[in-house]
């Protein structure tokens, strides 16, 4: 907890990712409406919404696949449209598409990946095996992508993402598509990844039963903001006694 009235170290320091007054639309379709929210180091953010909400726009725009015009996404204090190549090296992205080639091995997968962000030969063995280690993948990292069920590719995912050690990693819909023994490994690897190694993760999701007690949370609704903060305070500002009934309140109309 921050102490109170001193302008500390930590008061002073930048959130892992800010995102401030964001719109967007696709022609005359409003899918952001004027968006804002900040993500801690540490801090696991599940951005909860049904479908439609808004969630791969906003990802989009935070990965630059979209030009937001208008607002401010700032990631590890980098100004995404001023600092691209700053702001980007500071981000880890799961897609929800796997964007795995197939035919290559989890380790050529991974080198690839590395080469990319200008990783160096050394460098690269040790956070390959750093990661693969973590996801209890090591042991497979000379198979081919192909013969790995759909939780395992996530998992390679995963470690991939994270190789160039990010501050922010994105997550959009992990979990669509795995068995439910695969999406908890998932969801159980991913907060200890926060709560271990300080890494700021918003996590996209339209399942509530991903949310954890100790998550942040966002609800986006046809491209608003409904609410944000703790799960408690979620809930208490829903004026219910769960997070499933704050969901219902907070994503019925308009
Ligand atoms: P989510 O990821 O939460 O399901 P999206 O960001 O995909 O939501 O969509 C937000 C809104 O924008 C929806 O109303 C959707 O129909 C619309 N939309 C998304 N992509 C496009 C597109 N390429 N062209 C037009 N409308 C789009």
């Amino acid at each position: 907890s921050l102490p109170l009235g001193g302008c500390s170290q930590t008061m002073m320091e930048e959130s892992a990712l800010q995102v401030d007054g964001l719109n967007f639309a696709y022609g005359t379709k409003m899918a952001l409406n004027e968006v804002s929210f900040k993500i801690d180091k540490g801090d696991c953010t599940l951005l909860l919404g049904p479908n439609g909400a808004g969630k791969s726009t906003l990802f989009s725009l935070i990965t630059r696949l979209y030009d937001a015009p208008t607002g401010m996404i700032r990631l590890n204090g980098f100004d995404v449209r001023k600092q691209t190549s700053r702001a980007l090296s500071s981000l880890g992205v799961v897609f929800q598409q796997t964007t795995l080639d197939l035919d290559l091995s989890v380790l050529q997968n991974l080198r690839y990946h590395a080469a990319l962000h200008g990783m160096g030969r050394k460098l690269t063995s040790q956070r390959i095996q750093e990661e693969l280690e973590r996801q209890g993948m090591f042991e497979r990292q000379n198979e081919k992508v192909r013969k790995l069920n759909g939780g395992h590719r996530r998992r390679v995912e995963i470690a991939r993402a994270l190789l160039h050690k990010p501050a922010v990693l994105l997550l959009d819909e992990p979990t669509v598509g795995l068995d439910v023994p695969s999406r908890q490994a998932i969801v159980q690897h991913v907060h200890n990844l926060c709560s271990e190694s300080g890494l700021a993760v918003l996590w996209a999701t339209h399942l509530i039963d991903e949310v954890d007690g100790s998550d942040q949370i966002i609800v986006l609704h046809k491209g608003n903001v409904k609410a944000t903060g703790s799960v408690g305070e979620v809930v208490h500002s829903a004026g219910v006694k769960t997070i499933d009934d704050a969901f219902q309140v907070l994503t019925q109309g308009q």
